[in-house]
């Protein structure tokens, strides 16, 4: 498998507008679904696909920032996330899906067919104009913005309990935040690990009372309350973090094999705001499987799933998206 850096990237060239009946703006397991399906039915997809120096808006995903992917159905044996996006990738370009590696910096949905530009979003003309609009454009985990942190990231360091749970079988293991995602986490992590600490930086939960409840009665569990992470430890995997007590400025060390960070999640829609709806949490309100409130415009994937978040489900949605989008220029054209 060739690693992310090393795929062959198109940039684009030159400032003429290139027209499509489909765009896609991500290229997650949604946004390449959505082209695997959308190519299929000869609707010719350009993928924007992102930045590869990005860690939010890379291309691929939140897949490229794990390991191994269990769950992932038709994998026996589970296969690495890189490569999964690969694989999504090349399955989508056999049927005809073209690749842009470029972050959209401004879309303009007031008008069909929506303008979408890359680059300088003050040029008059976009880069790109586009019948219909598969929005597919994710989300990221909030994370602790620790060098350590981002080194270890898929070596012990995970933001996703069902997908990495499983490699902490008998481990000690810890969770960051006081939300109901990190107990959550947490709960669903105890039925691997020999011990999970919930390391929070207040006095008191977030989360909602039976979720509280739940976790203070798990055996398995413990709190470490008024703490904060100042350093994961560990050379190529996680061996412990550094922890700092906020009230007594007391520094100590907790060794652990894994650490799971939950403290929110952030949907990529800052480029929609004010043109599509909005849930008030920030994802992409969505009717009618994937419809936005713009007619043309679809959203599949975490930008508008804040609940499962799985790669299988987003993929789902993708394809919905796609299914969407081919009927919805059926209607337009009349039949194509
Ligand atoms: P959240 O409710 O915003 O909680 C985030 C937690 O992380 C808070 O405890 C916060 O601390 C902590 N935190 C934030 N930034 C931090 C930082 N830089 N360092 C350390 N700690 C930090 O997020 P969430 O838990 O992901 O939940 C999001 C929404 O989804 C909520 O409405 C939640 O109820 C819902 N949800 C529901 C379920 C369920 O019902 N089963 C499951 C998951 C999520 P503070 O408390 O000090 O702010």
């Amino acid at each position: 498998m060739e690693p992310p850096h090393q795929w062959e990237y198109r940039r684009r060239v030159g400032q003429v507008t290139e027209a499509r009946q489909v765009v896609i703006v991500g290229s997650g397991p949604a946004g390449l679904t959505a082209a695997i399906y959308a190519s299929r039915a000869q609707l010719s997809p350009l993928v924007i696909e992102g930045e590869p120096s990005s860690t939010s808006d890379q291309p691929g995903g939140q897949l490229m920032l794990t390991t191994e992917v269990e769950n992932f159905p038709g994998f026996v044996n589970g296969i690495m996330g890189p490569e999964l996006m690969q694989v999504f990738r090349e399955q989508a370009a056999r049927f005809g899906t073209d690749y842009v590696t470029a972050k959209v910096t401004r879309v303009d949905l007031s008008a069909r067919p929506f303008g979408l530009w890359v680059g300088d979003p003050e040029a008059t003309e976009p880069s790109y104009r586009a019948d219909a609009l598969i929005v597919a454009t994710g989300a990221r985990s909030l994370m602790l913005n620790l060098p350590s942190e981002e080194r270890l990231l898929g070596y012990g360091v995970s933001t996703c309990a069902t997908c990495d749970g499983f490699f902490f079988r008998e481990r000690d293991i810890a969770v960051v935040g006081g939300g109901d995602s990190a107990l959550e986490e947490a709960l669903f992590l105890t039925r691997f690990a020999d011990s999970v600490t919930v390391i929070h930086r207040r006095d008191r939960l977030r989360a909602s009372k039976v979720m509280q409840q739940r976790a203070f009665a798990h055996p398995k569990i413990s709190f470490r309350w008024n703490t904060v992470v100042e350093d994961v430890l560990g050379e190529s995997k996680v061996s412990g973090v550094t922890l700092r007590d906020v009230v007594t400025d007391e520094v100590s060390t907790l060794e652990i094999a894994g650490l799971f960070v939950a403290i929110g999640h952030e949907p990529n829609t800052s480029l929609f705001k004010g043109q599509l709806d909005l849930e008030d949490n920030g994802y992409v309100r969505t009717f009618d499987g994937t419809r936005t409130n713009v007619e043309g415009v679809f959203a599949c994937g975490d930008v508008q799933d804040h609940e499962y978040r799985q790669a299988v489900t987003a993929a789902g949605s993708g394809c919905m998206a796609a299914i969407g989008a081919e009927r919805w220029i059926e209607e337009q054209t009349g039949g194509i």
